[in-house]
């Protein structure tokens, strides 16, 4: 019996190491969802041997074709705050803007994915509903060192830890002497930890600045998670790591760019730290956030406009690794929308179906390459979770995740357009660029706009 073959075909592919895209056909076993051959042409159906007209073929014509994208930092907060996200509605949220991979982070789920058993009620809750695949970070607690290596051998990716209050009480932050028993638990395998780098206030000499209390204003809270909360919190973590060389370490969700050189120093002292910002910190600033608007609150905060331009020279300088979307949604009443209080709000943004379009709308306007874009969004995020070699670039022997995506195309963010639950974000209003027309999962459509999104669509997610 022979398999059954699918052809994506195009005259704009995003290969490996290359700036630009080119014309490539990319042949795809549908059995294991592999691609099996890519050859630098633009082919049509008529050009197959006779015999092979049966195949199943996809001509992107001038569309650019991207490998799938990998969002490496995502709440989908299913089972316990299901209200706030769920599989579901998450996974279809990243199909719709090119993400083919999500990996999950262990907290506002409850449980929180800190044992194996937790992960299981996790995998449980998944099953079924899942339209990209989904990946899934441990949680590193006080008192769970016993659990780490379980949960590495069940298949966890990583683990993060918060060297603040996360928010949510299941899931506690650690202190630098928990840390020295998680790491020394962690640093002989072939694992990574995350790291959420504020740490508390009343360990920083820096004083409340004089903005007004007003809790509407932005500013307000701004001035309550100053840049020295991720500094400190960076120099802690290089000064751990030191002492375990051997473990792979990563920041998420930098916002700080006066962090840069401590990282710049650690990266040249060859400690093996990675580092992610998300969409937020390179497309929005602190300056433009309006008066009563807690859709913008997130943690660490966005920052002025230089601190931006900043994190921009770093990314392109390869000092920061990869960016995600640290899409962390609640239910309205949370956000506190009516009140317009940011002070009392829940910090978290919602960005899943977004990301693409934001980085290549400010991106370009900076002169990044749709090389840069695959590379931030798909190959080093895949890196960082531990999926190389199966996701994240479009070579023989890899998942046969694509995007087909037209990079001209402008649209307004509106309500409408959200696949997420709850259906508010920072970025309504906005008129960005890109538009993913279909979005592929080891070869099988999973999101067409031309079909309404969805229509006839089935959820074909793994969980890896
Ligand atoms: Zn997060």
């Amino acid at each position: 019996m022979t398999s059954e073959i699918f052809v994506l075909t195009g005259r704009n592919v995003m290969l490996p190491g290359c700036a630009d895209p080119q014309a490539a056909t990319i042949k795809v076993d549908l059995s294991t969802g592999k691609i099996i051959d890519i050859q630098s042409h633009h082919a049509n159906k008529e050009s197959l041997p006779s015999g092979n007209q049966n195949i199943r073929w996809v001509d992107a014509g001038d569309k650019i074709v991207l490998p799938g994208l990998v969002d490496a930092h995502v709440h989908l907060n299913e089972p316990g705050r299901t209200d706030w996200e769920g599989f579901w509605t998450g996974t279809r949220a990243a199909a719709s803007g090119g993400i083919t991979t999500v990996v999950d982070m262990p907290l506002n789920s409850i449980p929180p994915t800190t044992t194996v058993d937790n992960l299981e009620t996790k995998r449980t809750a998944a099953a079924g509903q899942c339209w990209t695949d989904v990946a899934f970070w441990g949680g590193v607690i006080p008192g769970n060192e016993s659990h780490l290596k379980p949960l590495i051998s069940a298949g966890i990716k990583g683990f993060k830890c918060f060297l603040i209050e996360s928010g949510v009480e299941e899931f506690p932050c650690v202190s630098e002497a928990d840390l020295h028993i998680h790491m020394k638990e962690l640093q002989n395998e072939s694992t990574v930890l995350l790291f959420h780098a504020e740490v508390d206030r009343s360990t920083t000499s820096s004083e409340r600045s004089d903005a007004t209390d007003d809790p509407t204003l932005y500013g307000t809270y701004l001035s309550t998670r100053p840049e020295e909360m991720e500094v400190n919190a960076i120099s802690l973590i290089t000064k751990l790591q030191e002492a375990y060389p051997s473990l792979r370490c990563h920041i998420v969700h930098l916002s700080a760019s006066s962090a840069l050189p401590i990282i710049r120093a650690a990266k040249s002292r060859g400690l093996n730290l990675t580092v992610e910002t998300c969409f937020h910190y390179l497309c929005l600033s602190a300056n433009e956030i309006p008066k009563g608007h807690p859709e913008f609150k997130c943690c660490p905060p966005i920052r002025d406009d230089s601190n931006r331009n900043s994190l921009w020279q770093a990314l392109r300088e390869g000092l920061i690794d990869c960016v995600v979307s640290d899409h962390s949604p609640c239910v309205t009443e949370l956000k506190k929308l009516e009140e317009g209080d940011i002070m009392g709000a829940w910090g978290g943004i919602s960005t899943l179906g977004l990301g693409l379009s934001l980085l290549w709308t400010e991106g370009r306007k900076r002169g990044v390459t749709l090389g840069d874009i695959v590379n931030w969004l798909s190959e080093r995020t895949s890196h960082l979770a531990g999926l190389s070699g199966k996701k994240g670039q479009l070579k023989v022997g890899y998942d046969a995740d694509f995007v087909i995506w037209d990079p001209e195309a402008e649209f307004k963010v509106t309500k409408d357009l959200f696949k997420f639950k709850n259906k508010l974000s920072a970025y309504e209003g906005m008129v960005l660029t890109g538009v993913v027309q279909q979005t592929l999962l080891r070869g099988r459509v999973i999101y067409d706009k031309s079909r309404n999104g969805f229509e006839g669509l089935s959820p074909l997610g793994n969980l890896l």
